[in-house]
């Protein structure tokens, strides 16, 4: 669901099928998106609107089987297109006709339907496969993971090749219909709402539902043995959590802060305007990962988030993200600056509000604890390259561009501007270059300069910069004076343990 490839003269080509072959320039779709920071992924020629997930997983093999569905429109005369998926795939069919098709690069299904498709038509492709996830693997990697209980898929920027075939990029949002049966005694999470249970023969089916647009990679799944709490927001969205139950240690820490996830959501809304789902959640399964993700409406969060305790700052981390990065998603990945700059600046409200150090305190520390030549100050949050896109400075660097644009246009702009973006821009994409432009038409003030500053220089901004954004004041007439580090600082730092490939 590529909102920007939606042309209103696309429903009226497609009641003219009776475009004779010979008229149209028939050809392959591209095998990546358009996205340098990774060209092999998302595909060219279609737009996916829906993913029906029809899925069976057997926890005891991490054998997943069952049938994809997709619902999608070209966008150019077609031979052959691509998926993006590394499981086995036994028969693929294309508005009901067998299809030829093939395993290339290192994510690939080529699939060449027996007719070609005219650009501007609705296809339905259907993907019959089966596998084990957690043997499969790209790039040398997995972001399928095996846990004692069961299996999940949850990683950024690639997570659906291990359990259904898609078009992988942000570009391409899409609704779902994700069902899984599971032995009984498991429980199937994912994205949504639980439209139903049933039961039969041994084998209980989970089915749900996520009724706005999503992209690929915060689609999730996870089978396990949960405990699964309900609830209600005070603004009325409903909750489901789930709780591994072999957290260990962890469980009651993982749980106090996870049950806040309605509070939570409230007070953003205070900032961000209304919560954009209609579902919340957040799940714990029995990994060994460390890092938390913040899949639509329902969060995975590893358990070492909570080792040291309750972390209600990661809840609002990856809450926060729900309207910047889920609702509003990256046109590109070098954009990522959208989602992980705007959660973390959430953190840093959030200790505002907890009375443990403001937004300007944490920015003075920030600023103050990382010097000159510290390479922190060579990423460019606003376009950091792949390798670093997970890099610390998107996030705290990232803030900091925050933190000086609030002192630029003063708080009441400052908070017009975080609470319009997400509906100006909702269930889309967007780029930095967007939100440079929407802030300057909100305040009405040129702040090209200081973003570029803040966001696209490969240096720590200079003490006149840091002064004419009021940060860290006192600690640049070389007086020396150590940093005062906030209150929040370690609850904030233990959602730094982020992605490793
Ligand atoms: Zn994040």
């Amino acid at each position: 669901m590529h909102r920007r490839l939606i042309a209103p003269g696309a429903f009226v080509a497609s009641l003219l099928l009776a475009v004779p072959a010979s008229a149209a320039s028939w050809s392959p779709g591209a095998p990546g998106i358009g996205d340098p920071y990774y060209p092999a992924y998302g595909n060219g020629g279609y737009d996916v609107s829906h993913y029906d997930l029809r899925l069976t997983y057997q926890p005891r093999t991490d054998r997943l089987e069952g049938t994809a569905t997709l619902l999608a429109r070209t966008t150019q005369d077609l031979s052959r297109f691509d998926l993006d998926f590394l499981l086995d795939v036994s028969e693929v069919r294309v508005n009901g006709a067998k299809a030829s098709f093939t395993a290339s690069g290192e994510h690939e299904l080529e699939i060449t339907p027996k007719n070609p498709l005219p650009a501007g038509t609705a296809v339905t492709v259907v993907v019959r496969y089966s596998g084990v996830p957690s043997t499969k693997s790209a790039y040398g990697f997995t972001s399928w993971h095996r846990t004692p209980d069961g299996g999940v898929g949850a990683n950024e920027p690639e997570a659906a090749w291990w359990w259904f075939p898609s078009n992988d990029h942000p570009l391409d949002k899409a609704t779902y219909d994700v069902s899984v049966a599971v032995p009984d005694g498991s429980q199937a999470i994912s994205n949504g709402t639980l439209q139903s249970t049933t039961s039969r023969a041994g084998w209980t089916r989970y089915s749900w539902r996520s009724d706005k647009p999503q992209a690929t990679y915060l689609a999730t799944l996870a089978v396990g043995k949960f405990d699964v709490t309900t609830g209600t927001s005070e603004s009325g969205i409903p909750i489901v959590n789930a709780y591994s139950k072999d957290l260990g240690g962890n469980y009651g820490a993982a749980r106090a802060s996870i049950e806040r996830t309605g509070e939570v959501a409230d007070w953003l809304a205070e900032y961000f305007g209304p919560y954009p789902f209609n579902a919340l959640g957040g799940y714990v399964p029995n990994t060994n990962t460390g890092y938390a993700l913040e899949t639509q409406t329902r969060p995975f969060y590893s358990p070492r988030q909570f080792a040291s305790g309750t972390n209600v700052s990661v809840v609002v981390h990856e809450l926060a993200h729900q309207w910047y990065g889920d609702s509003v998603s990256v046109d590109g990945w070098k954009d990522i600056w959208i989602n992980e700059g705007f959660a973390r600046y959430a953190q840093w409200l959030w200790s505002e509000h907890e009375g443990e150090g403001t937004a300007q305190e944490i920015a003075d520390y920030v600023y103050a604890s990382r010097p000159a030549e510290d390479p922190f100050w060579t990423v460019r949050p606003g376009d950091p390259g792949p390798e670093n896109q997970f890099h610390i400075a998107v996030y705290d660097r990232g803030a900091l561009a925050l933190q000086a644009l609030r002192n630029e246009v003063g708080d009441e702009v400052f908070f017009a501007v975080l609470k319009g973006w997400p509906k100006r821009y909702a269930y889309g994409n967007a780029t930095v270059g967007d939100f440079v432009r929407y802030a300057e038409s909100v305040s009405g003030q040129p702040l090209t300069a200081l973003f570029d500053t803040w966001l696209y220089q490969p240096s720590k901004p200079g003490a006149p910069a840091a002064r004419a954004a009021s940060i860290a004041p006192e600690a640049q007439g070389g007086s020396g004076s150590a940093p005062v580090r906030p209150k929040s600082w370690k609850k904030i730092a233990a959602t730094n343990s982020v992605h490793k490939h």
